[in-house]
Parts: structure tokens; sequence; C-alpha cells
């Protein structure tokens, strides 16, 4: 065996496929390394530094994130030159910021948070930076900028998987902060919130906000289900809590849509629950709606299908069927049209 396709980590010789990282080949030889503002699958920005590396005859640590692997190196993930690093870096990302965890929303599902734990960080050395920008809100997402650690994840997510290049880095030093183009709040700008930029947030700078308040993440049973809202298919957890829906996020690791989410998809979930919610079919009697049962509706529709096919012939009748249902429920309409009517009127609200 050549040397070339291998290196050693934490003493233990595996090999390495060309292109990998240090992170990616650990992380497929089921290796822990952590990580904060990594996504898998994007350029790596090495900007939080937790992933930091020894490697034997290096000056420094390095971010495995970002190092290439390479034959013959001699990696070490957890001597006490790396640990304290690790420390030291969580210390800065926890004294960034107003990091009070007791009514964050995001506690409990908090990167930074999970770090502090593992790495045991009871205090911070360095004082807190104060924060330069009011929190901002609107009916969907609250920005806070007083728990943003500037790891870049909501920059890379929202230009890079959604492509919508709506925010990016801006100011400097102290003054840093992620901006939307022209430094205006989100509803004034080109977001068109999706929230990716909320699910990918490691923190809890950026928070669903119709959620708020609304369970901590031991509170909740997560249910997978598919979008109702169109036809591709997106995977979702449905986040219930006493029996209700509180939040929606993209399923991550499945497709088609591997986490993202439209808007509607992500926070157009208020029908579940509204009180106006049409439960029951409606016929109308005397010019007034009144509730009725499936049998009695079914019944009446196919009479007067029946009447006017009589009277005018199967053209006389047009099925539009609806993005809003299932490809399936598409072709049962189509079948229905053609078999049961027996007319090539049939049409889908997505040519319109
Ligand atoms: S963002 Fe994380 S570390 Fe900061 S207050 Fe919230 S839960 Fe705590
Ligand atoms: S909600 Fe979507 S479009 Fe708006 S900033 Fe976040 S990722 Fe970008
Ligand atoms: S808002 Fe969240 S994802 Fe974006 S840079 Fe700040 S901490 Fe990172």
């Amino acid at each position: 065996m050549s040397t070339e396709t291998f290196l050693t980590i934490d003493d233990v010789k595996v090999d390495f496929k060309p292109g990998e990282t240090i992170l990616e080949t650990a992380q497929r030889h089921g290796i822990h390394i952590p990580t904060l503002c990594h996504i898998q699958g994007l350029e790596a920005t090495g900007a939080c530094r937790v992933c930091v590396v020894e490697v034997k005859g290096a000056r420094n640590l390095v971010a495995s994130c970002a190092a290439p692997a390479a034959g013959g190196m001699e990696i070490y993930t957890r001597s006490p030159r790396v640990l304290q690093a690790r420390k030291v870096y969580i210390e800065l990302l926890l004294s960034s910021g107003h990091h009070y965890c007791a009514t964050c929303e995001s506690s409990g599902d908090c990167r930074l948070q999970d770090l502090a734990y593992e790495y045991q960080v009871e205090s911070v050395r360095f004082p807190e930076t104060p924060t330069r920008y009011p929190v901002e809100e609107n009916d969907l997402i609250l920005r806070d900028f007083s728990k943003c650690v500037m790891c870049g994840r909501c920059v890379q997510a929202c230009n890079e998987i959604q492509v919508n290049q709506a925010i990016s880095f801006g100011y400097r030093g102290v003054d840093s902060k992620i901006v939307t183009t022209g430094d205006f709040p989100y509803s004034n700008s080109d977001c068109v919130f999706c929230g990716e930029c909320v699910q990918v947030c490691p923190v809890g700078a950026l928070i669903a906000r119709p959620s708020r308040f609304s369970g901590k993440p031991w509170e909740i049973k997560k249910v997978r289900t598919t979008c109702p809202y169109c036809g591709v298919g997106c995977q979702m957890d449905l986040y219930v809590k006493d029996n209700r829906v509180v939040k929606i996020t993209g399923a991550e690791g499945s497709g088609p849509n591997h986490g993202s989410l439209c808007v509607k998809g992500r926070f157009g979930y208020d029908f579940i629950h509204d009180p106006d919610r049409l439960k029951m079919p409606l016929v109308r009697k005397d010019g007034v709606f009144h509730e009725t049962s499936w049998d009695e509706a079914l019944s009446l529709v196919a009479e007067r299908f029946q009447a006017v096919k009589d009277g005018f012939g199967p053209d006389a009748i047009g099925v539009l069927s609806s993005a809003r249902v299932t490809n399936e429920e598409n072709y049962v309409a189509q079948k229905f049209a053609r078999a049961a009517i027996g007319t090539n009127n049939i049409d889908h609200c997505a040519r319109l």
C-alpha cells in the first residue's frame, strides 16, 4: 500500500480520497471533529476555527474544514494544544455577543451552547462585545444581532443554496454585521422570506418569529411529512406541541429539497388551526351555505354533472386541476374528466 493515499488521524492509519479535506476524511471514518460555521457541500470559510487540528510539522493549527488531506499527514484532533485552542475560540464566540441562554429561543438547539458544554467552558475571560444594533423583526423572521457570531452560514445559505443574493457581510471590525443591500430591514430588501438563513443559523441570531416562545426542543415531537403546497414534494418536519403545529423546518439529508423550503412551506401553516378552516362540505340552500355530509355533497355534484352532460354533452364540462394536490390526485382528475365525464377539457392551474 502506498503512503500517498493514507494519513494518520490520532495515530490511526486511514485512507483519504483525492480532493477531500481533513474534516471530510475524518467524518468518513467516524472521527469526531466539532464544527460550527461549516455547511456540508459548500465552500469552506474557516470562519469559526472550532474545527482546528494539529498537523505534525505545521507551525500553526489548521482549520480542518479548509485544509486538504495529503499523503503521510499525521493529524491530531484532540491534543492538549487543540483542545486549549478550541476552548479559546468558543470563549471568543461567547464573548462576541449577549449570550444569555435562559430566554433564548435557540436554547437546547444551539451549536454554540453545545460546544460550550462539550468543552466545559464555564466562564469567559474576554469582555462581552457591546450590542451595536437593535433587534429587527417582521412577521416571519427576527434578527437578534446581539447573538450573531458572524459565522457566515446565513450568507452562504442565501447566496449559494437558495441563490437569492439577499445578504452579505457589511461594515468592519466591531461594527461587522450581516446586511441586505443598502442595510435595509429584510422586509424592505431582496429577501423572499424562504427562511433558509434561519434554518442554518447555528445560534439564536435568526429566529422564526411565529414560533417564538411556543415550545422548547424537548417538548416538541417532530413529524416528517410532505409539503402540501406544490408538486415538488419537499420533505418537511412539523414541530408539534400539544397537538398543534408550532414550527416547520425542511428535512435535512432528504430529497428532493435537502432541508430547503420556500416561504409557503416554511411559514404557511397557520391555516391548520385556523377556526375558519372548512372541515365539512358546504351546500348552498336558499342562498345560504349549510354543512353537509360527504355522501350528500358528492351525490349532489354527480347529479348536476349528469344533468349538464345529458343536456349539453360532455364537452360542456371542464375540469381544472391544482398544484396544491399530489401528482396522483392530478392523474385521478384527468382520469375522471376523460373516463367518467368523457371530455378532454382538463387543465391545470400551473399553465395559467
Ligand atoms: S445563541 Fe446559543 S449560546 Fe447564545 S444565548 Fe442563545 S442558546 Fe445561548
Ligand atoms: S429568508 Fe431567504 S432570501 Fe431572505 S435573507 Fe434569508 S435566505 Fe436570504
Ligand atoms: S445570523 Fe446566524 S448564521 Fe448568520 S452570521 Fe450570524 S450567527 Fe451566523
